[in-house]
């Protein structure tokens, strides 16, 4: 099972993957993660990175792509996965259904988090994160609806989206999204 995540930076989309990986039993990839990590240990991805992540742009998509292609293939997401971030942008998402379709792995199942905007930015003010300043997060918000939102049409098309209401708890957001994955996984 293959499920993504969408959502505006602060929708939730970092801890209710993360529970939902677990409860699955499924690895978890973060993209944000793994270009943080690379960010830290200096490398040439990383530097390149950096030099988008800290104005708020999204990093080209042939870097991250390169990034989650690999980690996909490894054994450890042999029984599926719960993207976190990715994709962000519709050629990053046409090229994963290519991946998966070349694999054989059954189709996505996209869940979207939505919440309302103010509530975004209390949510982020909290967690505090290098990119998360008000003019930086500005930014990221721009880029999603410019080069994310797109995906929610796409999405929607191939009959995979879920919208999933992320106002609330923690748990109460998770409790939606588990009877959504189980209903859409159903015998
Ligand atoms: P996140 O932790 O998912 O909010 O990601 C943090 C930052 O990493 C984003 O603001 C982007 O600069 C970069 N990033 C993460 N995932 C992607 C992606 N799929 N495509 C492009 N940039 C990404």
């Amino acid at each position: 099972m293959r499920i993504v995540l969408l959502g505006p930076p602060g929708a939730g989309k970092g801890t209710q993957s993360v529970r939902l990986a677990h409860r699955l039993q499924v690895c978890h990839l973060s993209t944000g993660e793994m270009l943080r990590q690379a960010c830290d240990e200096k490398t040439a991805l990383g530097l390149q990175a950096a030099q988008f992540m800290q104005q708020g742009q999204l990093v080209p998509d042939a870097m991250v792509e390169a990034l989650v292609l690999e980690r996909l293939a490894e054994p450890e997401c042999n029984k599926g996965c719960v993207l976190d971030g990715f994709p962000r942008t519709l050629p990053q998402a046409i090229n994963l259904d290519k991946w998966l379709n070349d694999q054989g792995h059954n189709p996505l199942i996209v869940l979207e988090l939505s919440v309302p905007k103010e509530e975004l930015f209390e949510r982020l003010a909290k967690r505090g994160r290098e990119d998360d300043g008000r003019e930086i997060v500005a930014e990221r918000l721009e880029q999603y609806k410019e080069k994310t939102r797109p995906l929610t049409d796409y999405y929607e098309k191939k009959g995979v989206l879920e919208l999933v209401d992320g106002h609330g708890t923690p748990d109460e957001v998770f409790d939606r999204i588990v009877r959504i994955v189980e209903n859409r996984t159903k015998p």
